[in-house]
């Protein structure tokens, strides 16, 4: 396995590789989750590339950038041990240089959800994705539905700007008591950690409703919330929504697909996760 920190060195490794290149882009403190997409990535392709980069772009300023759980030589051995070819491990200079003034800026799509609690957030994805696929050039990237909304910025990203790989999403791994995994899971208490899964909990309630017949989203939403809304230790939540699985609009009623999201805190941490109706 090769692991290169430089964007020169990575550009010409990935310009020899076999194809098709797979890559899996992460932020590193790998689990289950991670790693269920570089198994179904190196099922796929006759090439692995991995990148691990704290992206700090996309880190609001009172946000958990400096306390981002890290783990390097760990998430080296995880890799290696899943046949992966090569890690690209950049320096945030290196990603981001003296003098770096451009920026992928999303639209709409962006400034729900997560992008109206967390204002730059998606400019700060797209433009490290529009920045990792020119660098690895690969044909297909794989991306995790936990993050719902960054999977539609990101595929609209790939159409819009022609970028050229096939956007490949993979479910969501939890643990058994339904909690999506998450590197930020580390944060928590035992007694944050026991009351965690209650946010799974609303969107199975959701998803129950929806299957016994109701379609008003308003119902939908309000049945979550009040799941959520009993759980002393949830603090705050930012959003509970059934939107368009597309447009990530708000809908009123849901006759189709739609996508049912949470953003909650508990304590300091906070927690996304969504589901969706078919
Ligand atoms: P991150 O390191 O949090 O940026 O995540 C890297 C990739 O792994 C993203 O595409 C995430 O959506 C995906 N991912 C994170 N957690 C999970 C999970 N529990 N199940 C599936 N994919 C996940």
């Amino acid at each position: 396995m090769l692991t290169l920190t430089t964007t020169h060195q990575t550009t010409h490794a990935c310009r020899q590789s076999p194809r098709p290149l797979g890559l899996v882009p992460t932020m590193g403190a790998l689990h289950e989750g991670h790693l269920a997409l570089v198994r179904r990535a190196r099922r796929e392709n006759a090439a692995l590339a991995v990148s691990i980069f704290v992206n700090p772009a996309q880190f609001g300023p009172q946000e958990d950038l400096a306390q981002y759980p890290r783990d390097l030589e760990r998430d080296l051995d995880l890799l290696r041990a899943e046949g992966v070819d090569l890690v690209f491990v950049p320096a945030p200079e290196e990603v981001y240089p003296p003098g770096f003034d451009t920026w992928v800026e999303p639209g709409e799509l962006a400034t729900r959800l997560e992008g109206a609690v967390r204002p730059g957030h998606f400019r700060g994805v797209a433009t490290v994705v529009a920045k990792l696929f020119n660098i690895i050039s690969p044909d297909r990237a794989y991306f995790g539905q936990k993050d719902g909304q960054q999977v539609a910025v990101i595929r609209r990203l790939t159409a819009d700007l022609n970028l050229g790989p096939e956007v490949v999403v993979a479910p969501t791994v939890r643990d058994a008591d339904g909690l999506a995994l998450s590197s930020r899971n580390a944060y928590l208490t035992a007694a944050q950690r026991a009351a965690a899964p209650v946010i799974y909990r609303a969107l199975r309630r959701a998803e129950e409703l929806r299957r016994a017949g109701v379609q008003d989203a308003g119902q939908l939403r309000q049945a979550a919330r009040a799941l959520l809304e009993g759980e002393p230790l949830i603090e705050a939540i930012d959003y509970v929504s059934v939107a368009d699985t597309d447009t990530l609009e708000e809908l009123d009623d849901v006759p189709g697909r739609a996508m049912v999201s949470v953003a909650a805190r508990i304590g300091r941490v906070r927690l996304i996760d969504n589901v969706m109706l078919e």
